[in-house]
């Protein structure tokens, strides 16, 4: 997210001169999310705000955030050539040519993002960032205390041995047949969080990713997206 001066975003988009797009903006003929500006240190960030002069909107395309609740059954790509459902075809009313933020994998549920800003998905995936996702996995079996502890310290699967995670019980089936535990992952390994629960003996039968960064699923419904305000946008950076 990159706040920069009005009068910059306007002469860099080829309204006019600065000189000329700082008359514009003090003759009130400026809007930034429908609302006039006409002080001059007005920032914005052309990526997230609309802004518009006389009544022309200044073309930068517009940024789109949203959270979606991918149901299981989904394919995160955008195109599938077996033809099975993909993200997008839930995105009704979404023109614009959106990639996901990572992936989920086909058999996963739940929070998936998805933008058109290459540089805010780059960011996030990349893996200095360490972005930490929550997963809640239903397993096989109960995990001892030790076994989890492999998980919390790191465990060493075929492409190298997995950062620190965050585990812990949620359910418990008396039988001790099945469990529910959430984990959360700073990395992003393909399928990490079923080979960590099957490193350890305890494959998972139903994966959900509720949190990505500071957001959260919460009661999006499966199958249905949201666009992010502008707080939780700058909350992912
Ligand atoms: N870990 C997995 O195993 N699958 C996912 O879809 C995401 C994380």
């Amino acid at each position: 997210m990159i706040m920069e001066r009005l009068q910059k975003i306007l002469a860099g988009a080829g309204v006019a001169s600065r000189r000329k797009c700082e008359e514009l903006i003090l003759k009130g003929k400026v809007e930034v999310n429908g609302e006039t500006v006409t002080t001059l240190g007005t920032k914005a960030d052309p990526a997230v705000d609309v802004i518009t002069v006389e009544g022309k909107s200044i073309g930068a395309e517009k940024k789109l955030y949203i959270v979606f609740n991918k149901p299981k059954g989904v394919i995160t790509s955008a195109s599938d050539p077996q033809g099975r459902k993909i993200v997008t075809d839930y995105l009704k009313g979404v023109t614009e040519r959106l990639y996901p933020v990572g992936r989920l994998d086909y058999d996963t549920e739940g929070l998936l993002l998805l933008t058109n800003d290459g540089d805010f998905a780059h960011l996030l995936t990349h893996p200095k960032h360490h972005v930490p996702k929550t997963y809640i996995a239903a397993v096989k079996g109960v995990p001892h205390g030790t076994e989890l502890d492999k998980l919390k310290k790191g465990i060493l699967l075929e492409d190298g041995i997995t950062a620190p995670a965050e585990v812990e019980y949620q359910d418990i089936d008396p039988e001790g047949k099945h469990s529910t535990i959430s984990i959360t992952i700073h990395e992003g390994k393909n399928r990490q969080v079923r080979r960590m629960f099957e490193a350890i003996g305890h494959p998972v039968t139903k994966l959900k990713r509720i949190a990505f960064g500071e957001l959260f699923l919460g009661n999006l419904k499966r199958g249905l997206y949201r666009h992010l305000t502008k707080e939780e946008i700058e909350g992912l950076y």
